[in-house]
C-alpha cells in the first residue's frame, strides 16, 4: 500500500470523514514570565494533503504555533485538535504516543544523536514504539531521500544537508499523518536548502500534509500551496495560492512564447 492510500484510510477510519486534518480554535499561549501573549487568538484549519507555509518575523509565534500542533506543548487557553483527537484531553503519556504515531517534526538544527549513526537515528522512534524496527525500511528511507550511502556514519561526518535528510528520514519512520518542519533550511546553504524544500515538496506531491514554518518567502512560496502569515501572534494573512510559485512562473513564460509568435 502506498503511503497515500495508509494515510486516507488510517483518518477516514476514525469516523469524522473530513479532509480536515488540524484545527486550533482560539488558541491563546502566555509563557510564563511573558509580558504579552505568543499566540493571541490563533484560528485555523490545515486540510490533509496540504502544504502550509507558516511565515512570520522573528518571535512572532511560529514555533509556538508548530509546537502546539505537535503536542510539544499546551496552550494557555483555546483548543487543538488533530485527526479528530483533541490534544487537551489527552495525559502526558497520550500524547507522547500522540507526538510518536501522528507527527514527524524537523528542527532547523537537525537534532540528531551524536553517539548514534544515521540509519540508528532514523530507527529511534520506530523503536520507541515497539516494532521490531527493520533495518531495511531506515535503509529504504536513506536511499528514497538520496543518502544511502551514508547510512553507517556518524552525523559528525555528514554535511548539514545531509543531516537534515537524516532527520526527515526519522521523521518519516513510523509514517506520520502530519510532518512539521522548523525552520528545516535555515542552518543549510542555498544549494542544500533548495534541496531539502524539493524532498519535502515530493514527499507533499505523494500526499504528505505538511506545515512548514520559515521566513524565506522566496522558499514559502515556490513550495507550498498555502501561505499563512503570522505577525505578534496573530494570523494577519492566509493565502491558498491558486498555484505555486513555479506554476505562475509557467503560465508568465507561456505568456512570454505568446508574445514572441
Ligand atoms: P518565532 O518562532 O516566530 O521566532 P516563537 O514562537 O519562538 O517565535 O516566540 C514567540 C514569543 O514567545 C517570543 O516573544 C519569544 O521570546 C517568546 N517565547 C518563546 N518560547 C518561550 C519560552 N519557552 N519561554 C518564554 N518565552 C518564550
Ligand atoms: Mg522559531
Amino acid at each position: 500500500m502506498d503511503r497515500r492510500a495508509f494515510r486516507a484510510e488510517h483518518w477516514r477510519g476514525n469516523g469524522h470523514g473530513m479532509t480536515e486534518l488540524v484545527r486550533l480554535t482560539d488558541i491563546t499561549k502566555v509563557y510564563q514570565g511573558g509580558v504579552t501573549g505568543a499566540l493571541n487568538g490563533v484560528s485555523l484549519t490545515v486540510e490533509t494533503g496540504e502544504f502550509t507555509a507558516v511565515m512570520g518575523p522573528s518571535g512572532s509565534g511560529k514555533s509556538t504555533l508548530l509546537n502546539l500542533i505537535a503536542g510539544l506543548d499546551r496552550p494557555t487557553s483555546g483548543n487543538v485538535s488533530v485527526g479528530g483527537t483533541d490534544l487537551g484531553r489527552l495525559s502526558e503519556s497520550g500524547l507522547a504516543r500522540f507526538r510518536r504515531d501522528r507527527i514527524g517534526f524537523i528542527f532547523q538544527f537537525f537534532h540528531l544523536l551524536p553517539n548514534l549513526t544515521a540509519l540508528e537515528n532514523v530507527l529511534i522512534p520506530a523503536q520507541l514504539r515497539g516494532r521490531t524496527a527493520g533495518d531495511a525500511a531506515g535503509r529504504k528511507l536513506l536511499s528514497q531521500l538520496g543518502i544511502a550511502d551514508i547510512a553507517d556514519r556518524y552525523p559528525a561526518r555528514l554535511s548539514g544537508g545531509q543531516q537534515q535528510r537524516v532527520a526527515i528520514a526519522r521523521a518519516l519512520i513510523n509514517q506520520p499523518a502530519l510532518l512539521l518542519a522548523d525552520e528545516p533550511t535555515g542552518a543549510l546553504d542555498t544549494s542544500s536548502g533548495e534541496q531539502v524544500m524539493a524532498l519535502l515538496a515530493e514527499l507533499h506531491d505523494e500526499g504528505q500534509t505538511i506545515v512548514l514554518v520559515t521566513h524565506d518567502a522566496k522558499l514559502a512560496t515556490r513550495h507550498a500551496a498555502r501561505v499563512i502569515s503570522i505577525t505578534d501572534g496573530r494570523v494577519v494573512d492566509d493565502v491558498r495560492l491558486e498555484t505555486a510559485e513555479r506554476k505562475a512562473a509557467d503560465v508568465i513564460r507561456v505568456r512570454g512564447e505568446e508574445m514572441m509568435r
